[in-house]
């Protein structure tokens, strides 16, 4: 196979190159979204979601206009973090996010369901091509960093994703309980094959901080996160304990007001990532 040109119009060769650029959406004409981070996770409840709230809370106060595109459809969190009830607006040219009280532009669906206690029952087709709409025919206006909460997993949904959105770098969610090692294994082959870069891993409830002696326990055993974050050459991003606050913050919908510093690390190294892209 002749030197990869980067340019698949000019190129005969079936490469990995053309079948992930072949696969890609064009987003909405009016969009401008400058870098995209996928938050991922093997499985439901690790905290995917509140990781994927929190972050773009973090990129907001650093001064960024920050943006969650809520893929997991099937388990949409997202809008209840931030105590959104808006609807989406918008016509057949496209559909316009509605907006926390920070700025935060978030697409989910929930935001369209006319009853957010109603299950989505769709079949993954549908549900991927949800995804895709909101990708491609929402106007993402000025976005410097959109978070997009992907569903759990590597099955079709975080598939489509991967492919058909381009994503920057992918956040990986897991808990100490969670068999780490796999489930970064997991993860971090499908964004290889992908030529997606792994900004690293976050460890969420690592541990609970005795409120009377500070002394932090282990609830689910020693972490083995740091070997794992050795083992594939990845930045641990992140140890979150696990907080009542955070709990009483997201059922209240008040995500925006947490006065916590868990990914303070995290959104530096995602925003030297970004500098260094630009
Ligand atoms: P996922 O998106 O992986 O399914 P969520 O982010 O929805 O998981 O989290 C599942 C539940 O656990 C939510 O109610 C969330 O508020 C709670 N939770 C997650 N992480 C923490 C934490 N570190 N401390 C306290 N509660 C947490």
């Amino acid at each position: 196979m002749s030197e990869c040109t980067h340019n698949c119009s000019t190129c005969s060769s079936n490469c990995g190159s053309r079948e992930k650029n072949s696969l890609m959406e064009q987003p909405h004409e009016l969009s401008s979204v400058k870098h995209i981070i996928g938050v991922v996770s093997g499985k439901g409840g690790v905290g995917k979601s509140i990781v994927t709230s929190m972050l773009a809370v973090t990129m907001q106060r650093l001064g960024y206009k920050t943006a969650i595109l809520d893929a997991d459809i099937t388990g949409p969190s997202i809008p209840k973090a931030f105590g959104l009830k808006k609807p989406v607006e918008g016509d057949d040219n496209g559909m316009i996010p509605p907006t926390t009280t920070s700025g935060i532009d978030i697409m989910s669906v929930n935001l369209l369901l006319e009853d957010e206690s109603r299950p989505v029952v769709w079949r993954g087709p549908v549900i991927a091509g949800t995804v895709k709409q909101f990708w491609t025919n929402t106007i993402w206006h000025d976005i410097d960093y959109m978070f997009i909460d992907c569903p759990p997993g590597t099955g079709d949904v975080p598939l489509t994703v991967f492919q058909s959105i381009p994503l920057d770098g992918i956040v990986i969610v897991s808990t100490p309980q969670d068999l780490v090692s796999m489930i970064v294994s997991k993860a971090a082959n499908m964004a290889k094959m992908m030529d997606i870069p792994v900004y690293g891993l976050i460890e969420n409830m690592s541990y609970v901080k005795c409120p009377d002696c500070g002394k932090e326990i282990k609830l689910f055993g020693e972490s083995h996160i740091d070997e794992v974050a050795e083992k594939f050459g990845f930045d641990l991003l992140a140890r979150i304990p696990v907080d009542p606050k955070l709990t009483a913050l997201v059922d209240k919908g008040w995500i925006e007001i947490m006065d916590n510093n868990y990914l303070d690390v995290a959104a530096q190294i995602i925003e030297n990532r970004g500098k260094s892209s630009n």
